[in-house]
């Protein structure tokens, strides 16, 4: 957990009583405008596991390296020419192994940070302030699990490719 994020849990929540969201497949948020989806060493797993790929095979189609925190890269998705996302195709064609980022949308933690950053997000989703009713408990699972889900660093991946190769 960040140190902003720790701070701004001693706030009281201001989805103390849950949030409507329901997503109305607009697909927005998986494509139309440059962006990231960054992995996660548990998020290429499971893409890889999906894909019935190699680590080496998967990041080879379907990754890049993104720039990062202090000079850093680490792994993310491609986009295509229109920049949808690789994995997009009328809708996620990965969606049981989406990635966390995806699968906590929009329960991130800058998202829930206040009334106003949901409000403001919320004109670009329009799934959010409709559908059912998320309960507080709900959203903080979701937001933990965004919070915890570090991108992996091309170091690593480069390792995990290198001891796949000695299997
Ligand atoms: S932007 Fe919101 S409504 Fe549109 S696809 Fe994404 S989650 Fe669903
Ligand atoms: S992985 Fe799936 S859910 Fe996530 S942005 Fe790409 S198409 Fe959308």
């Amino acid at each position: 957990m960040t140190e902003n994020s720790q701070n701004s849990q001693k706030k009281e929540p201001f989805y103390l009583n849950g949030l409507h969201f329901g997503c109305q497949r607009c697909s927005f948020c998986c494509g139309h405008s440059p962006g990231f989806v960054y992995l996660s060493e548990r998020d290429l797993k499971a893409l890889c596991s999906f894909k019935k790929l190699s680590v080496k095979d998967f990041v080879e189609q379907y990754c890049r390296w993104a720039d990062y925190y202090y000079g850093t890269q680490v792994l993310a998705l491609k986009e295509q020419k229109n920049y949808d996302c690789i994995l997009w195709n009328s809708g996620c064609s990965c969606y049981e192994a989406r990635p966390v980022q995806c699968s906590t949308w929009p329960f991130w933690s800058w998202m829930i940070e206040s009334k106003e950053s949901w409000e403001d997000c919320a004109k670009e989703c329009p799934g959010m302030n409709k559908g059912r009713l998320w309960t507080f408990d709900e959203i903080e699972e979701n937001r933990i699990a965004y919070e915890k889900n570090i991108p992996i660093h091309k170091e690593e991946v480069l390792k995990i490719i290198e001891e796949e190769s000695q299997l």
